[in-house]
């Protein structure tokens, strides 16, 4: 989908955000240098930065024309929304290292998310449905004691009672191979019938585009991050810091518990990063092919122009490194696991209300819906705890791919007209500022990688194995954390193995 012209705007704006950081940002010393990074997310950056303190000459090729990748903030809208990663915690060690390295500013939302707070509306078959009411709701599909919990709840405490291992932090270990199976499966085994799964799994989904096309294995993975960082990154981004067990507003903040954002918009970590490289950062170098050998590699881009280096870096997304000539190719099942692993389908609408509605309606702006709003999340970025600067339609999975197809313009026509009949309060007052669908972003081509029925044991061991000299990070290369931490994570790596090589 080519950018629309908000977020043309939206780019116009990050990019004067960081000015400096032109196409060129530093004037390059001369001939080739040791190392080519593809990609100026925050494991590409993170590469670089540490191959540079080690003494090796950097050049980053960036396919787009600004640095973060997935994490993107929308510094023109009020309070700053985040339109990829949005929420550290507790068990984020490198990024809130990170920050302090660049000074940046981690703030801890916790107190202002767990105070004020109005807790989430359900809306099912476009009916609101009072939480206390959804307990004997003839639309309610579970059974027994779990008719008691709202939807976003049902499929975790699923997971807490049949998860067939324990050391969730052991999920790629050859002995778990044999729940290398679908979460559907899984979920039916233990007495789900599909109408559960379709409400509880697939509506809203956090992992794949059904609970079919995801291993247990990756809900394993989940959940020990979900469990390290003390369930402060799903209290945010997947209930609307409603109690993640039972729906319900908590009465005050968990001890100790992080909910943690960079001050001003989580972007200013990759722009603060950029600006510290000593070598090259080029925009709009969008990589079509890579040639290796076991004694240097050739990158060339699609203008045509060309670079070689000892050793390349390679951070781009799976989704987006099978577009790219890779010559010779990658042992065969490195080269399946790029083809084909999984990536979760997302879009959001960044909508600004004239005024406060949902003070006229007396209702919670934030929604869990089974329709094409998704969720819908209050963002409270303003002067005070309770101010409200702008609302996020967070459509994952077969709502995603519908509305994409339909395009931004059409869909965002619908998202504001399913709004207003939800919400006859809204009418009016609803203005689209920003549309994003990391599934038609070509540098992206999806949102997180998600590993599928069979790929932990087929694939997993294959993906980060260097190839001659090209070596691979990202967040799909991970193993211990996952989201902003498994890029980090996957950029230290990788620095160890090409320092270890050179
Ligand atoms: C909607 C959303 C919500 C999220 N929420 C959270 C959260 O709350 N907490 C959390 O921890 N994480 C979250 N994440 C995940 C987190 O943002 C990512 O895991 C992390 O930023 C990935 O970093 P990366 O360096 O691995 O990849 P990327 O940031 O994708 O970097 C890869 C880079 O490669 C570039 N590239 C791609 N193709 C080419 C090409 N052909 N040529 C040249 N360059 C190319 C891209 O432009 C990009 O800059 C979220 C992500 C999204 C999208």
């Amino acid at each position: 989908m080519p950018m629309n012209r908000r977020e043309f705007v939206a780019s116009t704006a990050v990019s004067s955000a960081i000015a400096g950081l032109s196409p060129i940002v530093h004037a390059s010393g001369s001939g080739d240098p040791d190392v080519i990074v593809i990609g100026a997310g925050l494991s590409g950056l993170e590469a670089a930065l540490t191959l540079e303190e080690n003494g090796l000459s950097v050049l980053v090729l960036e396919g787009r024309n600004r640095v973060g990748g997935r994490v993107y903030t929308l510094f023109d809208l009020p309070g700053h929304p985040e339109v990829g990663g949005n929420t550290i915690a507790n068990a984020y060690g490198r990024c809130i290292a990170a920050a302090a390295r660049h000074n940046i500013e981690v703030v801890n939302l916790a107190p202002r998310l767990f105070s004020n707070r109005s807790g989430q509306e359900l809306f099912i078959g476009g009916e609101r449905v009072p939480l206390k009411d959804w307990a004997m709701h003839p639309k309610n599909p579970f059974a027994g004691e779990l008719r008691k919990l709202p939807p976003w709840s049902w499929g975790d405490a699923m997971f807490r009672q049949h998860m067939p291992f324990r050391d969730l932090e052991n999920w790629h270990d050859p002995k778990y191979a044999q729940y290398d199976i679908s979460v559907h499966d899984f979920l039916t085994s233990h007495g789900a019938t599909d109408a559960m799964i379709q409400l509880g799994f697939d509506t809203n989904i956090a992992y794949g585009t059904t609970s079919r096309d995801v291993s247990l294995l990756q809900q394993a993975y989940a959940d020990h991050w979900m469990a390290v960082n003390r369930g402060g990154v799903s209290a945010f981004s997947r209930t609307g810091a409603s109690n993640v067990s039972t729906g319900v507003p908590a009465a005050g903040v968990p001890p100790g518990v992080l909910i943690g954002a960079f001050k001003g918009g989580n972007q200013k970590l990759p722009i603060a990063m950029a600006k510290k490289l000593k070598g090259d950062l080029l925009f709009n170098r969008r990589v079509t092919a890579i040639e290796v050998t076991d004694t240097g590699a050739k990158v060339t881009c699609s203008d045509g122009r060309s670079y070689k280096a000892k050793s390349v870096v390679c951070s781009m997304p799976f989704s987006t490194l099978r577009h790219v000539a890779i010559d010779p190719l990658p042992e065969p099942l490195q080269y399946k696991a790029i083809q084909s692993l999984g990536y979760i389908p997302i879009t959001q609408y960044h909508l600004i209300a004239k005024r406060p509605f949902w003070l006229d309606d007396g209702l919670s702006p934030s929604m869990w819906t089974d329709g094409p709003l998704g969720m819908v999340l209050a963002q409270k970025f303003g002067k005070t705890d309770d101010e409200v600067t702008s609302l996020t339609v967070w459509a994952r999975g077969l709502n995603a791919q519908y509305l994409d197809r339909l395009g931004p313009e059409e869909s965002s026509r619908l998202i504001v007209s399913e709004f207003e009949r939800l919400r006859p309060a809204a009418k009016g007052l609803l203005r689209v500022g920003a549309v994003h669908s990391w599934s038609a972003d070509p540098f992206s081509a999806g949102d997180w990688a998600i590993f599928q029925p069979g790929q932990v044991r087929e694939l997993r061991a294959s993906i980060a194995k260097p190839h001659k000299r090209l070596f691979f990070c990202g967040e799909h290369t991970a193993v211990g954390s996952r989201g902003m931490e498994a890029a980090f994570e996957s950029g230290e790596r990788v620095s160890l193995e090409v320092l270890a090589s050179a």
